[in-house]
Parts: structure tokens; sequence; C-alpha cells
């Protein structure tokens, strides 16, 4: 599947916001949003945008939560239309959803430094669940799902080192880990507040609903 190959700080400054794309850089002083928050391009660093239309601050929050989990229109959709066949509410069922991603638990149980570089892992074929080998990024985990670092890849460099750094960051209350062991378990799915990323939701499901 294609995926964006440019510049990964280049879509934080587009969307204004910190996207945390970058790993352990994205917490440092290294952070080129941090830098250099003005939007890229010719006319980036003029001050003044013009007001944004309802659907163009709609497009910009579907942009920026679609990027955040590095997911392409089409399947991003797909969890949208999963999310609004769901009961409740279907701006925190399409969260929940890429929530429950397996890269994105093993980027919050810091095996990895960034979703991108835990949906590599994954492929990779460095990880277990519930003992049994998983390879799919997209694999949805569910509460009591047990998530493991495989016996032979538990001296990946890359690996050794999202744990060395995932302090920065913290590991999510819903989540379990125990070092030792490479696993950590779902203990619960989270709740809207849990889910601190700052994205309002609303307006990507009103994006969609047009
Ligand atoms: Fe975004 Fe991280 Fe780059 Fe900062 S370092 S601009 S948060 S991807």
């Amino acid at each position: 599947m294609a995926r964006y190959r440019g510049s990964l700080c280049r879509l934080c400054r587009a969307e204004s916001a910190k996207l945390f794309l970058k790993g352990d850089r994205c917490y440092s002083d290294k952070c080129s949003f941090e830098r250099r928050s003005y939007i890229p391009g010719e006319h980036g660093q003029i001050k003044f945008r013009r007001k944004a239309s309802d659907y163009g601050t709609q497009l910009r929050e579907k942009q920026k939560l679609k990027r955040t989990f590095g997911l392409l229109e089409k399947s991003f959709k797909a969890y949208f239309e999963k999310a609004e066949k769901q009961k409740g509410i279907a701006g925190t069922n399409l969260l929940l959803l890429l929530e429950r991603r397996l890269d994105n638990m093993v980027y919050r149980l810091g095996f990895a430094n960034s979703r991108g570089e835990a949906r590599q892992l994954v492929k990779h074929n460095h990880f277990l669940v519930n003992d049994k080998k998983v390879n799919i990024p997209s694999y949805l985990v569910k509460i009591g799902d047990k998530i493991q670092v495989k016996q032979k890849s538990r001296k990946v460099a890359t690996i050794l080192d999202a744990i060395e750094t995932v302090a920065r960051r913290g590991i999510p209350e819903w989540l379990e880990l125990d070092k030792g062991d490479f696993a950590g378990v779902v203990k619960v799915l989270p709740t809207r507040e849990e889910l601190t990323m700052p994205i309002q939701e609303q307006l990507v499901v009103d994006f969609y609903s047009k």
C-alpha cells in the first residue's frame, strides 16, 4: 500500500499541531514544531490565515487524526464507517477503534518510539498476542489481551531503545506493563477523558456526515 514518504515534521506544521510522529525527538527541544511552528511552504510565515470555513476546519481535524495514526484515506474512512455502526457516540467509537490497533498498543506500551516504528516492528513478526504470532498492524486488540515481544526479538535495538525512553511520555493507566516479561496487558479500554490527544472528533464525524 502506498504510504506518505515525505517529512513527518512537515505534517505537524501543516496541521499546526504536534502529532508525535518521530518518537523521542518529539519530546525534546529538537522538535521542529517547537522551533518552526509556522505552516510549511513559501507563505508559511505569514501570520494571518484566512478564517477557515466549517468544511476546512472539519477537514483539518480529520487529517490530523488520520495522520496521527499514519493511515491512508480509504482505511481511515473504513474505521469511521465501522464506528458509525456501533452503539454509542460515533466520534468516541472511532477513537477507540484506532486506539485498539495493535501497532498503537505496541507504541503505547513503549515497545516502539512511534506508531510508524511500531507498524514496522509488528510487520516484521516481533510480537505475540495471547501467545500467538500476529503481524497485522491493524489487528484490533481487546480487554484482557496480552501483547508480548517474542523471545527471539528481545535484543532488537529499536525495541530496547524504546523501552529505555518511554518514561518521557509514560504508559497509560489502562495498560499494564511487565517490563521484565516484555509484555503488556489491556486492563480496560480507555474512557474518552483518558484519551488526551487534542482532537475534536465531532468535527471528523461532521466531515463524513455531509
Ligand atoms: Fe511533529 Fe515530532 Fe516532528 Fe515535533 S519532532 S514536528 S512532534 S513529528
